[in-house]
């Protein structure tokens, strides 16, 4: 044996090389380790790992090592493409084959198969599942298979696509080889969907904290409309990417237009839209550095632009599960972001009312009923959000985030069951035929034109201690307890008694109803508190760098531009931040900086360590 031969590489050593060499990082975080052995070991996996955990180099790095190429199912061609064109960036073989493919490209790309020079291919699941793509696909060597996005398979979860299910077969047309399926959201009962639908029972499961300590959650109840909470929100955080989650598609057009008036760069994004459309704002927005993207949950799945700095609600998610989702969008850079939902007693009626109208099974919405009284139970709470949501996912152990709204300004309760009582009762002699308004108007003896009978009841006026907006605000808490009930009534909502034996318990004193003190001033603390901070990763860097910062942005902007790619396939904000605070002198220098490999340090060294000697 020579002396001078190195010790034998284990695989994980291999795979960190790479890591280092391709995508510019210095170690493996959390479980990316575990699932990429497990693949490289050519067994099965299955990993939950929360949105910008890094899912794709669990998939992507063993697919570089193992012989032949490593097929990746995914949902969306904007991710395919976005991946696609991230890993070409790092000098990584991989290509897709969907619907905007050419025949040409198309003929290129099976051509690179069949010499083995692809590494990764990205397809859809129908794509894939095409009969002669399968026969072509079953006569090469294939490394792995990985499907993105995996809860998609299960009815169980929230984004349903009936298409997934076929991949099913994928175990019978391509034994042995590895497959992994990755996902950000699945809790319990979906993992179980999961394993049962991909036939993966046999996989080891790798389940990553969902906790995400670079989001600021917060969350108000709206005060009327919420376009103009909105408009105010979005102002205070200028010069950065955000998305508006709108509950209809009139919302999303409303509030664009709203906010372009204000000279912000916002454009709506609904699936009523062309096609075209629609491709044109989702590129205009990936594409730029600030751009305010207000939409319906038509948009999201599977958008990675990285520096969102911001997602509101301007209407409550459906779920918790779709929050996480949605308010994940942001700071998947692992910079902080923020997640705000506003949200209203009658959004909450709204859900209701929609899940009584389907045609579903009594278990089924037993179970969706109960999510949406989860989901506002954490939004209208008392207590940690973050540590609500990670519990909710089946985490045992977690503490405050120390972070959000309320772990900032804890809410005090103050003692309400005498006014709840009067409220109640009010309520109840007015026989459900008034909404929020007339109620509280009743309460405080102040309805104009007031009939005899309504001025003769016993509970007109009893209400003089509180002020109006006191009193709507009991409502919407007797609402949000169930011990009320709002009838959408078709936009005129109605209030009528909830459950009856909760509402027999509060006449009786048996039940407390505890309110939130009210908070000096209008409007939300926490939100107020927060517009006068900066953005937080410019915070994070200190003054002096801020030029370089920007100077290294207008740079990227050029290059991205005359590539014709958005901004971040470049590099991230980030790993520009890093380099602005660092200033490398040395190309030697300039690649010990997270995200940056061996091909954008050949591409674009030069180039960058110019701009840093300049500025
Ligand atoms: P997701 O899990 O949401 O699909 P990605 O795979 O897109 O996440 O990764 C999210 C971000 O984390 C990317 O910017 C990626 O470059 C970065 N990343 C992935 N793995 C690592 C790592 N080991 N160290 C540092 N950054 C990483
Ligand atoms: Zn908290």
């Amino acid at each position: 044996m020579l002396a001078d031969s190195p010790p034998l590489e284990s695989p994980l050593d291999a795979a960190t090389a790479i890591l280092r060499r391709t995508f510019g990082h210095a170690s493996f975080r959390g479980l990316q380790a575990g699932v990429i052995e497990e693949v490289l070991a050519g067994r099965h996996a299955l990993a939950v790992l929360p949105t910008g955990g890094g899912k794709s180099v669990c998939f992507q790095i063993p697919a570089m090592m193992r012989p032949g190429v490593g097929l990746v199912v995914s949902p969306l061609i904007a991710l395919m493409a976005d991946q696609v064109e991230g890993l070409v960036q790092s000098g990584v073989a991989a290509a897709r084959l969907d619907s905007d493919t050419t025949l040409d490209e198309r003929s290129a790309v099976w051509r690179r198969i069949e010499a083995g020079e692809l590494d990764l291919l990205y397809l859809s699941p129908e794509g894939l599942m095409q009969p002669n793509t399968l026969d072509r696909l079953t006569r090469q060597k294939i490394a792995l298979i990985a499907i993105d996005e995996a809860h998609c398979v299960s009815q169980w979860g929230h984004d349903f696509r009936p298409e997934y299910r076929m991949l099913g077969r994928l175990a019978e047309l391509f034994p042995g080889v590895p497959r992994v399926a990755v996902t950000a959201t699945a809790d319990a009962r979906t993992r179980e969907d999961i394993r049962g639908e991909l036939q993966l029972e046999q996989a080891r499961e790798f389940v990553a904290s969902f906790a995400r300590p670079e989001l600021r959650l917060s969350a108000e109840r709206k005060q009327g409309r919420s376009d103009k909470r909105v408009i105010e929100l979005v102002k205070a955080r200028p010069n950065r990417s955000g998305v508006i989650y709108s509950g209809s598609r009139d919302g999303t057009d409303r509030i664009a237009e709203a906010l372009k008036a204000e000279g912000v760069p916002a454009v709506a994004y609904h699936a009523g839209l062309d096609r075209k459309v629609r491709n044109e704002r989702l590129m205009h927005f990936l594409n730029a550095e600030e751009a305010v993207m207000v939409a319906t949950i038509a948009f999201g799945m599977g958008v990675d632009k990285p520096d969102v700095r911001y997602v509101i609600h301007a209407d409550p998610p459906a779920s918790i599960e779709a929050y996480w989702q949605e308010i994940g969008r942001a700071g998947r850079d692992g910079e902080p972001a923020e997640g705000i939902t506003l949200y209203g007693a009658s959004d909450m009626a709204w859900a209701m009312r929609r899940i009584d109208g389907r045609e579903v099974s009594d278990t089924v919405r037993m179970g969706q009923t109960r999510k949406v009284r989860q989901l506002y139970g954490l939004l209208d709470g008392m207590a940690c959000r973050a540590a609500a949501v990670r519990r909710y996912f089946g985490e045992e152990g977690v503490q405050a985030c120390g972070q959000c709204d309320l772990c900032l300004a804890p809410p005090e309760s103050v003692d309400a069951s005498v006014a709840a009582q009067k409220a109640l009762a009010a309520a109840q002699r007015l026989g459900g035929r008034v909404g929020r308004g007339r109620l509280a108007d009743h309460l405080l003896g102040k309805t104009k034109d007031v009939s005899s009978t309504e001025a003769a009841l016993s509970t007109w006026g009893i209400g003089q201690e509180l002020s109006p907006a006191a009193w709507r605000d009991l409502i919407d808490q007797l609402l949000f307890e169930g011990l009320l009930r709002e009838d959408p009534n078709d936009g005129r909502p109605l209030i009528g008694l909830g459950d009856a034996d909760a509402v027999r318990a509060v006449y009786r004193g048996e039940r407390v109803v505890s309110i939130r003190k009210p908070v000096e001033g209008q409007g939300a603390p926490a939100g107020r508190q927060r517009q006068r901070r900066r953005g937080a990763e410019q915070e994070a860097l200190a003054p002096e760098h801020h030029i370089l910062f920007d100077a290294l942005r207008a740079w990227r902007r050029n290059i991205a531009a005359e590539q014709g790619v958005p901004p971040y396939v470049i590099f991230h904000d980030r790993t520009l931040g890093e380099i602005a605070a660092f200033c490398p002198a040395t190309l030697n220098d300039l690649a010990g900086i997270g995200g940056v490999g061996q091909a954008k340090l050949d591409h674009y060294g030069l180039m960058v360590l110019k701009v840093v000697r300049e500025n």
